[in-house]
């Protein structure tokens, strides 16, 4: 069940879907059940949901966290812009949502709003995560 408060929310995200969205869901769903039932693989549709790292940099330092411990095994940097706006131009009429964090603090990365408002530009729905550190009352606004 859902909270009153959480209400907007689910109008905005529901506001953000489509026929292109819905039936691309439901591939997925024939595709996964196919593949249950009869026990072989079979793909259909493109991924409902992707999560997209704006940076790998945190000013924070948590233990349990490979960005706080500067442990990345993987190449660390922001992400850039024309990465991001091509990925969203391939997957812009399937994408359910956009989860835009990974491990990072996104306000690191000086493009994180913008990629916020080009998503929400291409009709996405975007979840995000943040340490709180960077916020004021002018990144509130832009969020
Ligand atoms: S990304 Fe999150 S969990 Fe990791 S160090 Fe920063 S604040 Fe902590």
């Amino acid at each position: 069940m859902f909270r009153k408060s959480q209400l907007p929310d689910i109008l905005n995200f529901l506001s953000k879907l489509t026929f292109f969205k819905i039936w691309n869901f439901c591939q997925l769903f024939f595709s996964y059940h196919y593949s249950r039932i009869f026990k072989k693989a079979f793909h259909y549709g493109m991924p409902m949901t992707i999560s997209i790292e704006p940076t790998t940099a945190c000013n924070l330092r948590c233990p349990e966290c490979p960005s706080g411990l500067r442990s990345f095994t993987r190449k660390t940097g922001n992400l850039k812009t024309d990465f991001f706006r091509s990925t969203i131009d391939q997957l812009q009429h399937k994408l359910m949502y956009l989860i835009l964090y990974f491990q990072g603090e996104p306000y690191i990365n000086p493009q994180f709003l913008d990629m916020v408002a080009y998503a929400n530009k291409n009709n996405i729905y975007t979840i995000t995560s943040t340490n709180g550190h960077f916020l004021d009352d002018s990144t509130l606004k832009g969020l």
